[in-house]
């Protein structure tokens, strides 16, 4: 491999390059971190800093790095047919396999799939796609979807109007008009005196709330996502979704489980509907599906939905040039291959999660975890000021930014969503991988205690 100049890059990257997500004029002074390799749960930087990414670079590296197979079938495809679209009678081998893959793996009767390249467009694509649905049955009005306050669906204007982070709709006059939000389940700051269980029919109610408020004609479909990823892993009761889902089937509103996130095994099940135990009607997934190797999104939707849209709802004036590109269907199926055959999700599930939620549990006594909450392969510690009450740092993401850039120098990659560090390794993740996880966070704490 050639010398990298990481001064002239950072130059480079500070003079041409907006960063998502990031106060970029901050970001150029302070000089970007440039990644240059992965090899199961590292990565290196160009420094030659060998990280431990619990964090699976974006929720996504699933499989972990480095898996050479996954090259190899995206350049089969390539040098075969790299590419042919889905618009004009016609489509791709790949792209067929992965959709009946896909829905022999999705629970229940998500027989169909719409693909795209992203979750935030899997989003855009139910949004339009559901509110079709009720309109050419002879419900224009119903149209309003319900999300949650800080729920995140994505970036784009659909994704961030259904999602509920305050400072994305203070950008760009979001959300979109027949959008509204319910307040997430976060017991931790919101439970009050109920045990979990209580508080999960509590929060679940909202939505009951929220439906007879705008009327249940004109509520076309309910979106969460099973376990809230980006604001912190809020991890709801197991009296939440089932509520939500009675909710749902009393009024007729369609349920959306954005699993983005927490597809492909994150919460040691294939998707985090089925380890809450409940059947949606529509499901958006991406990042898992083809581990972060190359992007791919798709929209299931369950038998009622696609009948409906196939046999009444004429042409669909939907889709883009990359739905169903058969590179990125190749490498999903390679992906999935892998996934099944190395029972990646089963050994994560029996073997690694149990020893990774105890020592989760230990990093939970520091003086600075008000709690520490885990499930499957994702989880968070939520530091506070004081460990005997549930209450956060009055600046909210100082302490959790020193905590992340802290780890970062043990050579440990957490998130910090304000001052909640988050977890979520890639699955392949070993038991002494967890312990020096365990080590580098615990060291980590101290220091910034
Ligand atoms: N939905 C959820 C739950 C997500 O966490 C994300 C991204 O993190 C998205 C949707 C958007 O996906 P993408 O960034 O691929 O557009």
């Amino acid at each position: 491999m050639a010398p990298i100049d990481l001064p002239e890059l950072q130059r480079l990257d500070a003079v041409h390059h907006l960063h998502p997500f990031n106060d970029n004029a901050a970001l150029a002074k302070r000089g970007t971190r440039v990644l240059v390799r992965g090899e199961g749960c590292y990565v290196w930087d160009a420094e030659g800093n060998k990280l431990l990414d619990a964090f699976a670079g974006l929720w996504c590296v699933n499989i972990g790095y480095g898996r050479k197979e996954l090259g190899q079938a995206a350049a089969r495809q390539m040098e075969q047919l790299a590419y042919y679209n889905s618009f004009f009678q016609c489509t791709t081998e790949p792209t067929i396999r992965l959709a009946a893959e896909l829905a022999g793996l999705a629970p229940g009767d998500l027989n169909h799939a719409f693909f795209v390249n992203s979750g935030s467009e899997a989003n855009d694509t139910i949004l339009r796609l559901v509110r079709h649905f009720w309109a050419v049955q002879d419900k224009p009005r119903k149209n309003i979807f319900i999300g949650r306050h800080n729920g995140y669906h994505g970036t784009t204007v659909a994704g961030a109007s259904l999602g509920g982070m305050k400072g994305m709709h203070e950008q760009g006059g979001l959300p979109i008009p027949d959008i509204h939000h319910i307040d997430p389940p976060f017991w931790f700051a919101d439970g009050g005196d109920l045990s979990e269980e209580e508080y999960g029919l509590v929060a679940a109610r909202r939505l009951e709330q929220k439906i007879l408020e705008l009327g249940p004609d004109r509520v076309a479909a309910f979106i969460g996502e099973p376990v809230m990823g980006a604001i912190g892993v809020y991890i709801p009761p197991m009296s939440y979704w089932k509520e939500i889902e009675r909710i749902c089937r009393q009024y007729d509103v369609l349920l959306v489980a954005d699993e983005v996130i927490c597809g492909f095994g994150r919460t040691g099940q294939w998707f985090g509907s089925q380890h809450f135990g409940i059947q949606p009607d529509v499901m958006t997934i991406a990042k898992g599906i083809t581990s972060g190797y190359i992007p791919l999104g798709a929209a299931l939707f369950n038998d009622r939905v696609a009948g409906v849209l196939k046999d009444v709802g004429g042409e669909l004036a939907h889709g883009a040039t990359y739905s169903g590109h058969p590179v990125c269907a190749a490498v999903a199926l390679e992906n999935l291959r892998i996934m099944r055959e190395e029972r990646i999700v089963d050994t994560a599930r029996e073997e690694v999660a149990p020893y990774l939620a105890q020592r989760w549990a230990e990093l939970g006594e520091h003086r600075l975890v008000g709690q520490a909450r885990i499930v499957g392969m994702m989880g968070a510690l939520e530091l506070v000021p004081d460990k005997g009450r549930r209450e956060f740092f009055p600046e909210r993401g100082k302490v959790g930014g020193l905590c992340r850039d802290t780890a970062l120098r043990h050579g440990l990659i957490l998130r910090a969503t304000y001052d909640s560090m988050l977890l979520s390794p890639p699955l392949v993740l070993t038991r002494e991988q967890v312990d020096e996880l365990f080590e580098k966070a615990w060291k980590a704490l101290g220091e910034t205690a």
